[in-house]
């Protein structure tokens, strides 16, 4: 990707009259200056130390899970200078941004690297808690799922498409395209914790698998208490707002969770629970009267 500031340093280079001399000055410049660039604010994003530790901790975890794979996130603000991290070494940003966020993390477009923006996890985690029989998130596990999909998009090397101005656009996925890439992502990420939940013996990198399983078990359960209680009535004509997709490209986010808990537990019950939604689903597609006309 060229970034606007140097074309508008190459575009200065070829309005100056002595083109020669000035590229031959830039280009003895440029290693040093390159190697300065900001992945964040270029992106117009600015850079935050909220909940610094918070994020950590969800990364050590997810390297925990991750081990064996290749695959390893290093927080940025923990690297010395000019450290690259070594291979397989996937620098973690904690980003922030005036534009509204769309999602906890995201692996930016040109890019070997993952964004957090803790603000919006926070107020995710909020409001996935709050509500009759709901369960407290505890965004430091979730993150750690979140994270383990983010690894899946590095493994499969997709993105979540261009961040432009500190805003998240997926106007330049294709929506179908966008949605298989995420589906991906999240098996790559169940795959991984059942593999790891099921380890024997127990050991670190399972005993942080099962922490993270426990809490997408009760994300699952804090969004059926969501469709059930705040939305009754919503399961019987599968109305779109709580069964559709989110926007053109975002797959349902409880339709997530169902799936990925079925990949994990392969039991009857979370089997039982995604056919319930997608049947749901199904009947929202194919709306009917619910009563015959008189
Ligand atoms: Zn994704």
């Amino acid at each position: 990707m060229v970034s606007a500031s140097s074309q508008s340093v190459r575009l200065a280079a070829s309005n100056f009259g002595h083109r020669g001399l000035f590229s031959l000055i830039l280009l003895a410049g440029l290693p040093a200056w390159s190697a300065t660039l900001d992945e964040v604010t270029e992106r117009g994003f600015r850079h935050t130390t909220l909940d610094q530790a918070l994020v950590a901790k969800a990364t050590a975890r997810a390297n925990k899970v991750l081990a064996t794979t290749g695959i390893r996130f290093v927080p940025t603000w923990q690297m010395k200078a000019n450290e690259q991290g070594g291979a397989g070494s996937v620098p973690l940003y904690l980003v922030d941004s005036a534009k509204e966020a769309t999602t906890p993390a995201a692996v930016p477009e040109g890019c070997h690297c993952v964004f957090v923006n803790p603000r919006f996890l926070a107020r995710w985690a909020t409001f996935n808690s709050t509500g009759a029989a709901r369960m407290m998130i505890d965004r430091d596990y979730f993150l750690t799922f979140v994270l383990l999909h983010e690894a899946g998009h590095i493994h499969d090397g997709t993105s979540a498409g261009a961040f432009k101005d500190g805003e998240m656009s997926q106007l330049n996925v294709d929506p179908s395209k966008a949605k298989t890439e995420e589906r991906q992502a999240d098996e790559f990420a169940a795959n991984l914790l059942r593999q790891r939940a099921n380890a024997t013996p127990a050991n670190d990198s399972s005993i942080a698998a099962n922490f993270v399983v426990n809490e997408l078990t009760k994300l699952g359960w804090n969004m059926q208490a969501f469709r059930t209680l705040d939305e009754f009535g919503s399961f019987s004509v599968g109305r779109p707002s709580v069964f559709f997709d989110d926007g053109y490209s975002h797959p349902n986010m409880a339709l997530r969770i169902l799936r990925t808990n079925n990949l994990i537990q392969r039991s009857p019950e979370t089997q039982l629970l995604l056919d319930a939604f997608e049947e749901a689903r199904e009947r929202g597609a194919n709306a009917k009267r619910l009563h015959a006309p008189r």
